[in-house]
């Protein structure tokens, strides 16, 4: 098939649309139909899709979204690079509201989540050992720099099943457990997209304290509004990211992600 867009992103709760003038497009894939029609368009002189994770209407939460779906719907239109915005709670007092954070790694706490395109029978096991591509997070942190937006160059989530949100006593173990970030979607997201030989760049929005940071005055228990809300002042921003991201991509990857598939499998 031809390639039609090259850059997929995947928009975070309250961001729902990316384009102002798009090409709409329906797929149905071999796992379903994803979160909402995928728009197209060209972007800094790349043709991007983009899909609402959540719908147009965030009528799917967490532990619902159509991962499967939403990632087979971009390897359909030929991505090979993909860039998902996400809110997230903040597991340190240093890690601040508003912060852009490039997760670099994930600790997967969700369960009963199809995250597998490969149920055999040739057995496939991908690399996630590093499932972030450097070379789209050294870009994505330059462009956040080069805005002037408080970013981190490293950050580890650990992805909740959702969709509740954490206890105090939960939230004090991700704590202790030095990880940086609470959030209840790169899970599988991040690894649906590897299987599928793309690069994965994460842009975290810190959108609240989460409630292990005990004795913190900042620290309320979190509502869903307050995260959408908070995510939403960021939007503009984070639109200007992407177009940056897009613009400064080099055309030829110089990662390894699209190999992933190369030493995952015992060949006969
Ligand atoms: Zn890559």
């Amino acid at each position: 098939m031809k390639q039609r867009a090259e850059i997929g992103v995947f928009g975070g709760s309250g961001f729902y649309s990316l384009f102002k003038k798009a090409e709409e497009v329906s797929i149905r894939t071999t796992y379903g139909v994803p979160s909402s029609k995928v728009t197209v368009a060209r972007v800094s002189g790349r043709m991007l899709a983009f899909i609402p994770r959540h719908g147009t209407r965030h009528q799917f939460p967490p532990h619902s979204v159509p991962y499967m779906a939403n990632v087979s719907a971009f390897a359909a239109l030929g991505v090979t690079r993909v860039i998902a915005p996400t809110a997230v709670g903040s597991l340190r007092p240093e890690v601040g509201v508003g912060d852009f954070v490039f997760c670099d790694q994930f600790v997967n706490f969700t369960s009963g989540r199809k995250d597998s395109f490969y149920d055999g029978p040739v057995t496939t096991h991908v690399s996630t050992a590093d499932p972030y591509c450097p070379e789209m997070r050294k870009i994505g942190l330059e462009a956040a720099q080069k805005m002037g937006l408080k970013s981190r160059r490293t950050g580890t989530v650990v992805v909740i099943q959702g969709p509740r949100f954490s206890t105090r006593s939960e939230s004090r173990f991700f704590r202790s457990q030095g990880w940086d970030v609470v959030n209840m979607t790169q899970y599988p997201e991040v690894v649906l997209a590897r299987e599928k030989e793309m690069c994965y760049l994460n842009v975290s929005v810190v959108t609240d304290y989460d409630v292990g940071l005990e004795g913190d005055p900042r620290v309320v228990p979190v509502s869903h509004e307050a995260v959408v809300k908070a995510f939403n002042r960021n939007i503009g921003k984070l639109k200007e990211l992407i177009a940056e991201v897009a613009r400064t991509l080099p055309k030829e990857r110089g990662c390894e992600c699209g190999k992933a598939l190369e030493h995952a499998r015992l060949e006969a």
